[in-house]
């Protein structure tokens, strides 16, 4: 059997580090933002090309400190994708703001830059692009819309490590990028962590502000903050991680390249890559038109598959008082009605990979 995700043998790779990890925390005596969490915001900033992390709870937490530190709140819109995990809208209603939907090209699944600028009202303050599936959202066209509009770009790059956009690295091409650490993460500590990243030295500093009770000095509380801290103990495990990243994600594009030569022509839709971006393949979409079927004779071969996501949030029971009916957004509706991920684990040896594509082709 081909697990969808083999969490444990990736952490397996390099359990002695991580061992040595939990061992220097528990021994240094100092378990709550000390050395580990700015040593991790360093090397994590410098491995994204920003000049500045700040280590949070977890990602979800990154993009409504983001939101936060923009001062963006109730009475404002900001631009979402319709297609995203929740998590995106999620940030938005914790600050009291409202997500305004727009639609993704289906070959990308990203928000499409065509249709933004119809979005925007009076009221909009933000767009929050998402880097689905670990493929950047096409900056190159987003950036320049929302200078032209006075608009704020809040990326959520939760699933988007060591991605690139037009030859840089995501990490500082809006104003604040949010990211997760949940340990299926393609960087992924071994439980909750996120952080903002950003080339605005103000805003870091305000989220390092919000994300400890709005103190800066010791029980000094100059506005209303968060208990949203990275525990020493996560930042420690990331630090090993990061050193994995990059040899992590170039087996992920060894595997992608793979999957798209030999599954080409096969009846199933593979994902599509833009020239100016690469991927750092945290998910490995394809579409079918019989996707749950394939998905239970896919499993009868051994492969695990996973759907990157069943409902789409407008139709989610949570955003039921948005009003929004089936037929709203079709073209989301359609690619959470068709999509499945395939396994795509760094740790994948050469014959999974053979074995995911032959199920795949027998099978689709
Ligand atoms: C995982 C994820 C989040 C939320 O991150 P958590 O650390 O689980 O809070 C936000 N947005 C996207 C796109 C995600 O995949």
């Amino acid at each position: 059997m081909i697990p969808f995700l083999d969490l444990k043998s990736i952490q397996m790779k390099q359990r002695t580090d991580l061992v040595a990890a939990m061992e220097r925390v528990l021994d240094s005596g100092w378990y709550v933002l000390g050395q580990e969490v700015e040593r991790f915001q360093s090397e994590y900033a410098a491995y994204c090309e920003a000049d500045h992390c700040v280590g949070v709870a977890n990602g979800l937490e990154a993009l409504s400190l983001a939101l936060r530190a923009l001062d963006i709140g109730p009475g404002d819109e900001v631009i979402v994708p319709s297609n995203t995990y929740i998590a995106t809208w999620l940030a938005v209603t914790h600050v009291g703001a409202r997500c305004i939907p727009v639609e993704p090209i289906i070959e990308t699944y990203n928000i499409d830059p065509a249709l933004i600028e119809k979005a925007i009202t009076p009221s909009t303050r933000a767009i929050m692009p998402v880097h689905l599936y670990g493929q950047a959202a096409d900056l190159g066209a987003i950036l320049p819309i929302a200078r032209k509009h006075s608009l704020y770009v809040i990326e959520d790059a939760a699933q988007a490590h060591g991605a690139s956009c037009n030859g840089k690295k995501i990490g500082a091409h809006g104003d604040v990028v949010a990211w997760s650490f949940y340990p299926g993460k393609n960087l992924g500590a071994i439980g909750d962590g996120g952080a903002i990243t950003t080339n605005r030295a103000e805003l870091a500093e305000r989220i390092t502000v919000l994300r400890n009770y709005g103190s800066q000095k010791k029980y000094h509380n100059m506005e209303i903050g968060y208990n949203s801290r990275l525990d020493e103990l996560q930042a420690a495990f990331l630090r090993v991680k990061l050193e994995q990243l990059e040899a992590d994600t170039a087996r992920r594009r060894d595997i992608a390249s793979i999957y798209l030569e030999q599954m080409s022509g096969l009846p199933v839709a593979l994902p599509t890559v833009p020239a100016w971006a690469e991927p750092a393949w945290h998910l490995f979409v394809i579409r079918h038109e019989n996707r749950d079927n394939l998905i239970k004779k896919l499993a009868g071969k051994g492969v695990g598959s996973m759907i990157h996501y069943p409902i789409p949030p407008h139709m989610q029971l949570a955003y039921a008082e948005m009003g929004y009916a089936s037929g709203s957004f079709p073209i989301s509706e359609v690619i959470h009605r068709d999509v499945l991920s395939l396994p795509i684990g760094p740790t994948m040896s050469a014959s999974q990979v053979d074995q995911v594509i032959d199920a795949v082709r027998s099978c689709a």
